[in-house]
């Protein structure tokens, strides 16, 4: 069996970050195994089937907190990756009325932002409600300062921000931690123009090419790590290989370690079973379900300046997607990212939740593209502005993301379900790892406004790295 230092479980950013820290410090003899055939796992560029050297994220696209990012500031310096701040025009776009001013409703959601986290910083005993529920009893209470459009439209925004955060619908969000995160970014967004690969690849050039040919091993999926003997930890391979170790870092997708049905092929075994500390905390932890979609045209037909349509649905109830076949995107918000605005390039890319994203992976492969159309085509119709009873062109493509069926990832990135515990809480306990040399990495494992961000994953890297070097110092002290 082959003895490493360090055995990094993952090759995302996460775990690739971990390994260039240990790298630099001068603890070189580790490895990075990985159950996929390529690194960087959520960090996922598609080429385009119809246009040479058009690429599509279906993983994270935007570097956010841009005043705290190193992923962004290795951008800017690498020239290579093309980016954009994307917080130009946006357009709202209502179901029945068109095209929505934003000061029919700006003053309100911001209004009810600041309404929905005086409610619990006043009273931090109130019990956590469903984002509708807290929308629901602030127009109750300040129904009389408010005329039907604004209610209307600012519930509409409201979910449309939320919604399309986290990819789940609001009334499974927490009230109470739904925009935690988000109001805590620092900077703006900037959109990744050619691809987060392009992202990737600047960081993978601080790894040697001798280390990731030899150190790297892909099609190595983990289903065992023995952690009985004090003196190390082994780590045992589907295929049969196993590594033993000084030092684990897991960067596991929390929704894959908190698999507790051994016939699942993603249940990994610990033994001993987990400290009872993790096992408590990790089915607190919940991945969203955000989608996206991309519909490539051959020609832009919808206005060319801005940058992103908010669709805001009139509808306040979820259709039953598998008993009421009338239902189109209508029924849920969504966020349109326009390409032609930021890239001169006839695309659209729609983000969407669950249970929408999840219906579409689910479709049949042979109507996919048809039934997607069938479902967007009438949001289409209202964001592009055509004229009532113009017909809008077919897209001559479109690709949808994998993640909540991807048996590696299932679903995106961590979410605030309506219930849940404290976030800080629970990183807290995984932030402590265990036996100080079984330590857990992973975008998710961050608190604040990183968490579930690409640039989470680097930060979580970059902590259990230091670990390891700091707990290494003292050992040769
Ligand atoms: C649709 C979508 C949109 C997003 N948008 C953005 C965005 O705009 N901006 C942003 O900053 N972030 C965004 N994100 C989030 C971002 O992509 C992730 O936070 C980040 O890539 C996570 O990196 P990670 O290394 O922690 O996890 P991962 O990338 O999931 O890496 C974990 C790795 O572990 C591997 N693995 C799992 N199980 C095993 C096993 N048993 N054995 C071996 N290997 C295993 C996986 O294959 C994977 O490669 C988005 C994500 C999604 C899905």
């Amino acid at each position: 069996m082959i003895h490493k230092k360090v055995v990094i479980i993952g090759g995302g950013i996460s775990g690739v970050k971990a390994a260039i820290d240990l790298y630099q410090a001068g603890i070189t003899d580790t490895i990075i195994v990985e159950s996929r055939d390529r690194l960087g796992g959520r960090l996922w560029t598609i080429n385009s089937e119809k246009t040479r050297g058009l690429k599509f994220d279906m993983g994270a696209s935007w570097f956010h907190d841009t005043l705290n990012n190193p992923l962004f500031e290795r951008a800017i310096k690498s020239k290579i990756v093309k980016y954009h701040f994307d917080d130009g025009k946006c357009q709202y776009v209502s179901q029945d009325d068109g095209d929505v001013p934003s000061w029919k409703f700006q003053t309100i959601v911001d209004e009810m932002m600041s309404y929905f986290k005086l409610a619990y910083d006043k009273d931090p005993s109130k019990p956590d409600v469903s984002l509708k529920r807290l929308c629901e009893e602030y127009m109750h209470k300040y129904k009389d300062r408010l005329t039907e459009e604004q209610k209307q439209y600012a519930l509409g925004v409201i979910r449309a921000l939320a919604e399309l955060y986290h990819g789940e619908t609001w009334d499974t969000l927490s009230g109470k931690y739904c925009f935690a995160n988000m109001n805590q970014h620092v900077g703006r967004r900037a959109f990744v123009e050619n691809g987060y690969y392009n992202v990737f690849q600047t960081v993978l050039k601080e790894l040697p090419r001798e280390y990731l040919n030899h150190n790297v091993k892909l099609n190595a999926h983990v289903d065992k790590i023995d952690y009985s003997n004090p003196s190390k930890v082994i780590v045992h391979l589907f295929d049969g290989r196993s590594y033993s170790c000084d030092y684990l870092i897991c960067t596991i997708p929390q929704s894959i370690l908190q698999i507790t049905d051994p016939k699942d092929s993603c249940y990994l075994k610990w033994e001993p079973t987990l400290p009872p500390p993790l096992q408590k905390v990790l089915p607190d932890i919940h991945f969203g379900s955000l989608g996206k979609l991309v519909f490539e045209f051959n020609e832009c037909f919808w206005p060319e300046d801005v940058e992103r349509f908010y669709a805001i649905t009139n509808t306040t109830s979820k259709p039953d997607l598998l008993g009421d076949l009338s239902f189109n995107a209508w029924d849920f918000p969504s966020v349109i990212v326009n390409y032609q605005a930021l890239m001169r390039l006839p695309s659209l890319v729609i983000l969407t939740q669950n249970p929408l994203s999840k219906y579409i992976e689910r479709l049949a492969k042979e109507d996919k593209q048809q039934d997607i159309w069938k479902l967007f085509k009438p949001v289409l119709e209202q964001a592009s502005l055509v004229p009532k009873g113009h017909q809008i062109p077919d897209p001559v493509a479109i690709y949808n993301s994998p993640w909540n069926g991807e048996y590696l990832t299932r679903g995106s990135y961590g979410t605030t379900p309506v219930g849940m515990n404290d976030p800080y809480k629970i990183n807290q306990i995984l932030n402590q790892g265990f036996q100080n040399r079984i330590r857990f990495a992973g975008a998710e494992t961050m608190n604040g406004s990183a968490n579930g961000c690409a640039h989470g994953g680097w930060f979580s890297g970059e902590r259990e790295a230091r670990f390891i070097i700091e707990s290494e110092k003292k050992a040769k002290l």
